[in-house]
């Protein structure tokens, strides 16, 4: 349940869609943010993308005019890899995805699979050079028993002029040929991501909205773990998606520049 009269204190930014769309910042955006931080409300940043690390994201947004440090940003490749580190320190974990997600689990200390014969987990990205012999030896280990796992489950990705597959593809395919479904998704919306962005904040989640610009993402990860919804319409979902979709978010914006003036309505001064 969200919390519909507590102030918000914090912020849980999307950024593909949200903040920026490409290399370009969404007109207002970067505003909004310096206001918000100027009433002393708190943000963070969240990313489904494994392609980049925080450290990236960060100076991302920074030249955006989007001041953040990487303690600022949570990915659901960072996210990945710290719940795998806890829950299975010793596994070996057979990767398809970018290189920054293999960087990211041996910061946290795991050991990346050379190949399907030795994993104990497989982990689905965004992998944009996926070839058959990889999708095979993911096949081998999954059905010799290994964990199936993924950073995200977004079927497509937004990009400059258009959509590609994004690692909903990649985990369907696999799902097809191992009669398996995934087991753990450690983005946008699970509860992993939620309580990273939470612990960033400092914050419990009826002090928080989370803005994004996706439904079964953004939106969804606010209503399943008690925190506010904030569709922002400059992304993938459009008006009439809306119109016909069983999750509802709490407020609608036409972009994030207009943020600022939902916070006045948030926390009126008394
Ligand atoms: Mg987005």
């Amino acid at each position: 349940m969200t919390g519909r009269n507590s102030p918000i204190r914090g912020y849980i930014l999307d950024l593909d869609g949200t903040l920026y769309r490409g290399e370009k910042a969404i007109p207002g955006a970067p505003q909004a943010v310096v206001e918000l931080r100027a009433r002393g409300r708190r943000i963070c940043f969240v990313s489904n993308n494994p392609l980049g690390s925080r450290e990236a994201y960060a100076r991302k947004l920074s030249n955006l005019g989007i001041p953040a440090e990487p303690e600022d940003v949570v990915t659901s490749g960072w996210v990945a890899a710290c719940t795998l580190a806890r829950q299975a320190p010793q596994a070996r974990v057979l990767v398809l995805g970018p290189a920054e997600l293999v960087r990211e689990l041996r910061r946290q200390g795991l050991h990346p699979a050379s190949d399907g014969a030795e994993a104990d987990v497989v982990l689905v990205g965004f992998d944009q050079t996926l070839t058959y012999e990889r999708l095979n030896q993911a096949f081998q280990a999954l059905r010799r028993g290994a964990t199936f796992a993924a950073t995200n489950a977004d079927p497509t990705c937004p990009v400059e002029d258009g959509e590609v597959p994004d690692a909903g593809a990649i985990i369907a395919a696999l799902e097809a040929c191992c009669g398996r479904k995934v087991e753990q998704v450690f983005g946008k919306p699970s509860p992993h991501t939620a309580l990273a962005a939470l612990d960033l904040l400092k914050l419990p989640p009826q002090a928080c909205a989370v803005v994004g610009d996706r439904l079964e993402t953004d939106v969804r990860m606010a209503k399943e773990n008690g925190m506010m919804s904030v569709l922002t319409l400059t992304g993938v979902t459009r008006a009439a998606q809306l119109a016909c979709s069983q999750v509802i978010p709490d407020h609608v914006i036409a972009s994030t520049a207009v943020l600022a003036e939902l916070d006045n309505q948030l926390n009126p001064r008394s």
